[in-house]
Order: structure tokens, then sequence, then C-alpha cells
């Protein structure tokens, strides 16, 4: 099964992301999670990429391309993958396409869940993540078991640098102008399949596993 998540910051694609691999048992590949980690561990990625992300800029789509193609060569995309964060420009997803025609995996479907603007707001300001694992919670939708402490791992939860409002207006401008021209791209392609997300994490769940369970 080869599938891109597609949706704005905010939309629910990670806290999706990390069930849907759990049923399907395809890889969750998240450029933001990986990005994340080389910034915790200061490589040199992490020290390129880190300046972008707390600015909610985009990453240099150079620096993308090259980090998704070693990413989809791993052996664990021998049965698929589900892409989290990437494609985000027009160039990076004419990249995919002739990385995924090299290794033979094209891509099946691009699911694009759809939520109103205020409402990613709402959801990426109060949202709080495991620096460890890279769960996410929500304060008031989604909150952990015990108040700013991760479920599954027990870290102490913490608000993401690009979480903070004057960071998320840019991220949203970003996302309108380079990443949604991606809807028309793949819509004309004829594998985009638009769902509501407004729903609580279950309920869109139950939306994505429909249109999976198809492939
Ligand atoms: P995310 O966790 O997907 O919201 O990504 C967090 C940040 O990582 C973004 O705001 C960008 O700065 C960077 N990033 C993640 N994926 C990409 C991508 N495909 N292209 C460029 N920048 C990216």
């Amino acid at each position: 099964m080869n599938v891109v998540l597609f949706g704005p910051p905010g939309a629910g694609k990670g806290t999706q992301a990390k069930e849907l691999t759990k049923k399907y048992g395809i890889p969750h590949i998240s450029t933001g999670d990986i990005l994340r980690a080389n910034v915790r561990d200061a490589t040199e990625l992490g020290k390129e990429a880190k300046g972008y992300m707390d600015r909610g800029e985009l990453v240099p789509d150079t620096v993308l391309i090259g980090l998704i193609r070693n990413r989809l060569n791993e052996a664990d995309c021998v049965d698929g993958y589900l892409l989290d964060g990437y494609p985000r420009t027009i160039p990076q997803a004419d990249a995919l396409d002739g990385i995924l025609r090299e290794i033979g995996k094209p891509l099946e479907v691009v699911i694009n869940i759809d939520v109103s603007d205020d409402n990613l707001v709402e959801r990426l300001s109060g949202r709080r993540t495991c620096p460890n694992c890279g769960e996410s919670y929500h304060i008031v939708f989604n909150p952990p078991e015990k108040q700013g402490i991760c479920n599954v791992c027990g870290s102490q939860l913490y608000q993401r640098d690009d979480d903070r409002e004057e960071v998320i207006r840019q991220r949203l401008t970003v996302y309108n102008q380079k990443t949604k021209p991606l809807i028309d791209y793949y819509g004309k392609a004829g594998i985009l399949v638009n769902i509501d997300g407004s729903g609580n994490v279950d309920e869109v769940f139950q939306t994505v596993s429909g249109v999976m369970d198809k492939y």
C-alpha cells in the first residue's frame, strides 16, 4: 500500500499515521519527525534545518528530496509506505514521482485531510508532543492520562517551538502558498481522495481506514 497522508499542519496527519501504521503494517515516514530527531541529535542535517523549522518555513527542497530518497530505499518500505509531511512543494512531488518510478512503487492514493483554518490554530496551539517517541496530544481534545507525561514512554511532553501562535500563522501561510497547490496536482493525476478531518481522532481514523481498505 503506497500512500501519502496530506493536509495542512494540525490536520492530524501524524496522529492518524501512528494508528494506521499499526493497522496496515507499513512504515510511517514523517519528514517532520526525521528532521526533529536530527535537530535533537545536532547532526549536520539538523543544524541546517533548525532555523527554517523555528521560523515556520520549509527546509529547502534539495535537502528533503535527498532525505526521502534514502528513506524510501530502506528495506522496511518493501510492502509500501505511509508518507506524512512530504511532499510539500511541486518540485518535491515531481522528485517523488521519479524516485517511486525508480524503485517500482508508484503512489496509489493521496488522502487529503480537510480542516478549517480556525480549527487548525486551535489544534496546533494546544498540541503537546513527546520529545522521545514523537507521540502527540492535545491539552483539551486528546489529553495524556497523566498531565504533561507521554502515555507511551513516560517522557515529559513539550510544546514544539513552531506550535507558538506567530509561527503557526506563518506555517499556514506557507501551506496555502506552496503546499496547497498539490491538491490540484494530485487531483489531476486522479489519485486524490478528500476526507473531512473535523471530527475526533477515532471518527477521522474510521474514515481514513475506509479509504485505505480499498487498496
Ligand atoms: P511537520 O512536523 O510535518 O509539521 O514539519 C515541521 C517542520 O519541518 C516544517 O514546518 C518544515 O520546516 C519542516 N519540514 C517537514 N517536512 C518538510 C518538507 N517536506 N519540506 C520542507 N520542510 C519540511
